[in-house]
């Protein structure tokens, strides 16, 4: 846990989030800004600051954040429709928020590719 870190925040419920999905490990939220109709936060409860820190440790915990975004898209039943997953890392990624984040996008059609 980092203080001032909002997403450690919202682990700790000292600042409200809509939850879609908790276990030991892992917590997913909707985005608070959505940027498509299903746009959810699927985060690591360890503070890990961008996918550029992660550790060889970290390696199970980050597979097991792809297994939860498929039960997530499953549950939610847009698994065969199709969605999105955006990890930004650090300044050129366009990383806001300094706590590993993953964005599940879904819900439409998504626009342009950029990769
Ligand atoms: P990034 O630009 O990849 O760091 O993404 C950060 C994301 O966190 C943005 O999509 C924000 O809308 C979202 N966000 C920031 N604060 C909150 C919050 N309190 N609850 C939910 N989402 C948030
Ligand atoms: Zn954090």
């Amino acid at each position: 846990m980092e203080e001032n870190c909002i997403f450690c925040k919202i682990i700790k419920g000292e600042v409200p989030s809509s939850k879609v999905y908790e276990d030991e490990e892992i917590l997913a939220f909707n985005d608070i800004d959505p940027a498509a109709p299903i746009h959810i936060l699927v985060i690591p409860k360890k503070h890990i600051k961008s996918l550029a820190e992660m550790q060889e440790e970290d390696t199970r915990l980050i597979s097991q954040i792809y297994k939860v975004i498929n039960k997530i898209a499953e549950d939610q039943g847009f698994k065969e429709k199709g969605y999105r997953v955006i990890v930004n890392c650090g300044k050129d990624g366009g990383q806001e928020v300094g706590h590993l984040h993953f964005h599940l996008l879904a819900g439409t059609q998504l626009g342009e590719k950029i990769v």
